[in-house]
Formats: structure tokens, sequence, C-alpha cells
């Protein structure tokens, strides 16, 4: 296997992607990587025959400094972990490599983006949609991969490359869980060890949740029940609700493909996560 090459500047980027043949795949991260990201590393060399991953903290989708300044890096063993699976091409650009001091261009979405994360964190999605939009430009890849995880993300990214002609094609990769249920997350590492023994009741809700409106149970009740034994059990549950799949418009009833997507709070960490309702 050839050894990983590390760019930092655009120019040699695009000096590298012009050298590689055949078809590319991208996977941006934030890098703090683990297994879940690892998945997509797998998921691209599956479908490519060139993977490119970005290790970028983008401060545009950081609604609270708070979050950006204690968001964990840990570069080189990233960079280790990437080698090791595979990847080829390191993209780690510093922010001022990604933005000019006087930008003045950002991509805005709506529809999908608009409730849930993008209501709790204003701006988030911009940021993400102007900063994937970016790195599609700059790795011109064929492919990017994106976790299942990050639900709404990525039925805001889909939005976004039909909305702009963006030529690329978006692959999906299921949530990578540790054996108790948790979804794997950067920020599971600030949880305290109660919480971390609480963490995996919201997977448990969830999965429990899903089934039961699939197998016809009233929505409304059983999401309450749900979020009630959550507060009971010390979430500060943001939202637990059923949503169309791809439009995350709330749902009453799983008339259509449906997702059950959630946000709640344990200690200082915010956890994420979402089961499918079939
Ligand atoms: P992040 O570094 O948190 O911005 O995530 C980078 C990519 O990894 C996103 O596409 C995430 O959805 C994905 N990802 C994060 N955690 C997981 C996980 N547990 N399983 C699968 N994908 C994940």
């Amino acid at each position: 296997m050839a050894a990983m090459t590390v760019t930092r500047d655009l120019t040699s980027l695009r000096a590298s992607r012009a050298a590689m043949r055949g078809r590319v795949a991208l996977v941006p991260t934030m890098g703090a990587l683990h297994a879940g990201h690892i998945a997509l590393v797998a998921a691209a060399r599956a479908v490519a025959d060139r993977v490119v991953a970005s290790i970028f903290v983008n401060p545009l989708q950081f609604n609270a400094a708070s979050d950006l300044a204690r968001y964990p890096r840990t570069e080189e063993a990233d960079l280790a972990m990437l080698a090791a699976a595979g990847c080829d091409l390191a993209w780690v650009p510093a922010p001022e490599a990604m933005y000019a001091p006087d930008r003045a261009t950002a991509v805005t979405v709506g529809g999908p983006a608009e409730r849930f994360e993008g209501a709790a964190r204003p701006g988030h999605f911009g940021g993400v949609a102007t900063v994937c939009t970016k790195l599609f430009l700059q790795a011109r890849a064929d492919v990017a991969v994106f976790g299942e995880k990050d639900w709404q993300q990525l039925q805001v990214i889909r939005r976004v490359v039909r909305d702009l002609d963006i030529p690329i094609a978006i692959l999906p990769v299921p949530t990578v869980r540790e054996d108790d249920g948790l979804a794997l997350s950067s920020r599971n590492r600030f949880l305290m060890a109660a919480e971390r023994t609480t963490a995996p009741l919201l997977a448990r809700e969830g999965f429990a949740t899903a089934s039961a409106i699939a197998a016809g149970a009233d929505a409304t009740a059983v999401l309450g029940a749900a979020m009630a034994r959550l507060a009971q059990a010390g979430f500060g549950v943001e939202y637990l609700a059923l949503v169309a799949a791809e439009t995350m418009q709330p749902l009453d009833r799983a008339t259509e493909p449906a997702r059950l997507v959630a946000a709640a709070r344990l200690g200082s960490v915010r956890l994420l996560d979402n089961w499918l309702v079939a």
C-alpha cells in the first residue's frame, strides 16, 4: 500500500488530486476520529479507487465559541488511523487556508435544515453546507461519504447537492455503536463515568420507540412515555420526534418513510441519535 499523503494547502491538494486516476471518494471529518469515521473510510474504499479524507474543525458550523474551543483535536492519532484504514490523501487545511478574511459567499439551506438541529443551533447547517460545498469542489470527488449518525445533516447535504447541481454522489453509512448501543461520537469522551453508564438508555428508548411506532403504536403516546423515562434518568431531552426521513417534516404517524430523531443533554454533552422506523 502506498504511503498516505498529507496536504495542508489547496495548491498541493489540487496537484495530488490531478494525479489520481479512477473514482475518488471524499470522507469529510472534523478529526478526533473513532471507529465510526473509519467505517466511512472503509465504505469509501469499497466504492472508489482513491480515498481522500478531510480533517477540518469548521469554525462556521459552531454556534457556541465554547464548543469550538473545547472540540477535541487529536491530529497525530487521526492521521495514523486514516493511514491504517487505507486512506490515500489527508486534506488538513488550516482555517486560513479554508476561509479568506474577506470571504463574502456562503451557502444557506431551508427545507430539511430548518427544524431540530437547525433550530437548536442557528447558523450550524449554513456552516456545514458552506464547508461541504467547498470540500466537494476542492477535492473534485466522485462520491462523498456521510454517516447516518447525523441524519439531518445527511438530508441537508443531499438537498444542497441536488439544488446546486454538484456532480457528486452521496453515500450514507449506518451508525457505528458501542456494544451497549451508544452511538460513537467525538464528544462522548466528555461524559463523566456515571453519565456514560446512563447514556445507552437513549439508544435503547430510541430503538424500542421506533419499533413500537412501526408496529402501529400511537406515536404521540409512546414518544411522550419515552421522553418521560429519559427525563427521569437524568437526560435533558431537547427533542425526540418522528419525522419524514428526507424532508425532516414532523409526522403524527409513520405513513411514509420515517425516522425517529433525538437530541438530549447528559451533563455537559449533547447526544444526537436517530433510528429507522420500519
Ligand atoms: P464529525 O467528525 O463528527 O463531523 O463526523 C464526520 C462524519 O462521520 C460525518 O459524516 C458523521 O455522520 C460521521 N460519523 C460520526 N459518528 C459516526 C458514527 N458513530 N457512525 C457512523 N458515522 C459517524
